[in-house]
């Protein structure tokens, strides 16, 4: 069973419809993938729908965006949780319009250096898309300011740069709660990607896991080997489910569906502790 539990579609920063990853994801050979936008379910439906056509199984999940106090960004990962769920449901959309706002204000800043509108972002966002600065990168590529998203984040689009501006995010422990009371099954997003910016101390991890956290993933590109050991060791301490997966985001990342997998038993426990959705199999 080759199973991969982090996927974006054009419902958030990836290149493919949501359709369309579920054919991917047929095509690179998995039996399970997961969708995981960002801040929204809204790919779920055409997701089903394909994944059943192309034979794969889909867990439908999300990825939602949080920042702790000290300003650290988390993402983390919600396997079939209720997506109508009232407090899930404000926070995201919380989010999502401040991601709005947010980007007009970067895109303002980038426009004083830069030959770039307004305008130049929004032809790289899908209709009721979570914006995000993949969309804003999209636009400084076509500028030919930069080559590709990648060099993009590594320049004017990191979270260091004068560009950078900040969106509202719950807190982590806030969102793992939410997720549950939603009945989902949370899971911190490659905890110690330390190339994307600053990363939590025990203290966050202690909150997420008393809030319900279920698992890390650990077996993510980002993910340096020393911090894979570290994450090990609190997996087996906290008894969390440790998973693994690409971050597929189509054309937008290197990263390709398949390239980390999760063992089937640990998808069945997510199975197993989920209330709020299920997974679609064919
Ligand atoms: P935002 O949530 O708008 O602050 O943007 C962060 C998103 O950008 C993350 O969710 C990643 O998917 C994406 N991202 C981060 N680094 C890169 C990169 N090097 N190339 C492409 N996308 C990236
Ligand atoms: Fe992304
Ligand atoms: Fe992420
Ligand atoms: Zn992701």
């Amino acid at each position: 069973m080759r199973i991969d539990l982090h996927a974006h579609s054009n419902v958030s920063d990836g290149t493919e419809t949501p359709a369309d990853v579920m054919a991917s994801a047929a095509k690179a050979g998995l039996d399970v993938v997961a969708l995981t936008d960002h801040d929204s379910t809204d790919g779920w439906k055409d997701a089903s729908r394909s994944a059943l056509d192309h034979g794969v199984a889909l867990v439908p999940g999300m990825e939602v965006s949080c920042r702790t106090e000290q300003g650290i960004s988390v993402h983390l990962l919600s396997y079939l949780h209720d997506p109508a769920h009232p407090g899930l449901l404000a926070e995201i959309t919380k989010a999502k319009d401040a991601r709005l706002t947010r980007a007009e204000r970067m895109v303002s800043l980038l426009a004083e250096d830069y030959p770039l509108t307004w305008d130049d972002v929004i032809h790289h966002v899908a209709p009721g898309a979570t914006l995000g600065r993949p969309h804003i990168a999209d636009a400084l590529v076509a500028a030919g300011v930069v080559s590709d998203r990648s060099e993009a984040f590594t320049s004017i689009l990191t979270s260091r740069s004068r560009y950078f501006v900040q969106h509202y995010a719950p807190h982590p422990a806030t969102a793992v709660e939410l997720v549950r009371a939603a009945g989902g099954v949370p899971v911190f997003a490659h905890p110690v990607a330390s190339a994307r910016g600053r990363t939590v101390g025990e203290r966050t991890y202690q909150e997420m896991i008393d809030a319900g956290l279920a698992g890390l993933e650990i077996d993510h590109r980002d993910n340096p080997e020393e911090g894979r050991v570290f994450l090990r060791k609190l997996a087996a301490k906290h008894h969390l489910l440790v998973t693994g997966s690409s971050d597929y985001h189509g054309t937008g990342k290197p990263n390709l569906l398949g390239e980390n997998l999760t063992a089937p038993e640990v998808l069945a426990r997510i199975e197993e502790m989920a209330t709020g959705a299920a997974v679609v199999r064919p």
